[in-house]
């Protein structure tokens, strides 16, 4: 395995950074820094549970900590679910894979940027937006390699030792992006497909004032499957959503947010300019 996040720690934070929230008793969303992760299972239910994402670079002791501190001391997960490869969503992943010594499954189009064969593009420093989007150059964009501890997640669309969750394609912010949706009460793990924080801006990242926005504009490289991967959210309906950066927000607050990112997400989310942007918008 190859940690391209050593030594990459990131002095950013808000001000829900090493917080915790039970958004359902089987949800547990954790912020790390500026990012969200998730355990998914019951601290009742022994043992049976999954990591969904694993925060910042250089988090992998406090990661620990939160999870020993919910789920028991010498606890670990069944597997690590990756949303996509982002440095902010790997951090700690070959550090945490060493650790407990289990697997770690993500879209097969995501293998590439887990498997040391391919790096992201740069992000782009000059997109519209605020100042997180200034200071994105700076982070890392090299690919992690977690050699044959990943998998690609089954065709079926179930997520490994997650019943009754399923996973669902929404590229556009990654071209392997996925969001993680349970029928039974409409969860939904929406990684950065779309986000309820306008991430660009350092202040309301660090305020996390909740403002339902498309995804975090300087990694995102391909607008027009962003829009359609919104579209397939927006039509599941969902109760409650966490996403990767952000507060967890439910009910109509969701739904009204998520019904005006998917009519307006041209002006909402798409950038006026950028590398990324196609000049005809
Ligand atoms: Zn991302
Ligand atoms: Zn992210």
């Amino acid at each position: 395995m190859h940690d391209s996040m050593e030594d990459q720690f990131l002095p950013m934070y808000s001000m829900t950074s090493g917080v915790g929230k039970e958004v359902l008793p089987d949800l547990y969303c954790y912020t790390n820094q500026i990012v969200n992760l998730c355990c998914v299972g019951n601290p009742d239910n022994s043992g049976e549970w999954v990591l969904v994402d694993t925060g910042m670079p250089e988090s992998s002791n406090r990661i620990v900590e939160m999870v020993e501190e919910r789920f028991g001391e010498d606890s670990k997960p069944q597997a690590i679910i990756l949303t996509h490869g982002h440095f902010d969503h790997v951090g700690a992943v070959v550090d945490l894979v060493e650790k407990w010594g289990i697997k770690v499954y993500a879209h097969e189009a995501e293998l590439p940027f887990l498997t040391g064969k391919q790096d992201y593009p740069e992000p782009d420093g000059s997109v519209e937006g605020g100042l997180v989007a200034k200071m994105s150059p700076m982070f890392p964009n090299e690919a992690v390699n977690l050699g044959s501890n990943i998998e690609a997640l089954p065709d079926d669309g179930s997520v490994p030792h997650m019943p009754g969750w399923k996973w669902i394609h929404t590229p556009g912010h990654a071209p392997g992006h996925v969001s993680l949706f349970r029928e039974k009460d409409r969860a939904l793990i929406a990684g950065d497909a779309f986000v309820t924080v306008k991430q660009e801006s350092l202040y309301k990242v660090m305020t996390q004032k909740v403002e339902i926005n498309g995804p975090p504009r300087y990694l995102t490289t391909d607008w027009t499957a962003a829009w359609e991967s919104v579209k397939k959210l927006e039509e599941l309906n969902p109760a409650i959503v966490v996403t990767g950066h952000g507060m967890p927000v439910s009910g109509q607050e969701l739904s009204e947010g998520l019904a005006r990112l998917v009519k307006e997400f041209d002006r909402l989310a798409i950038p006026d300019y950028g590398r990324f942007v196609d000049p005809k918008h």
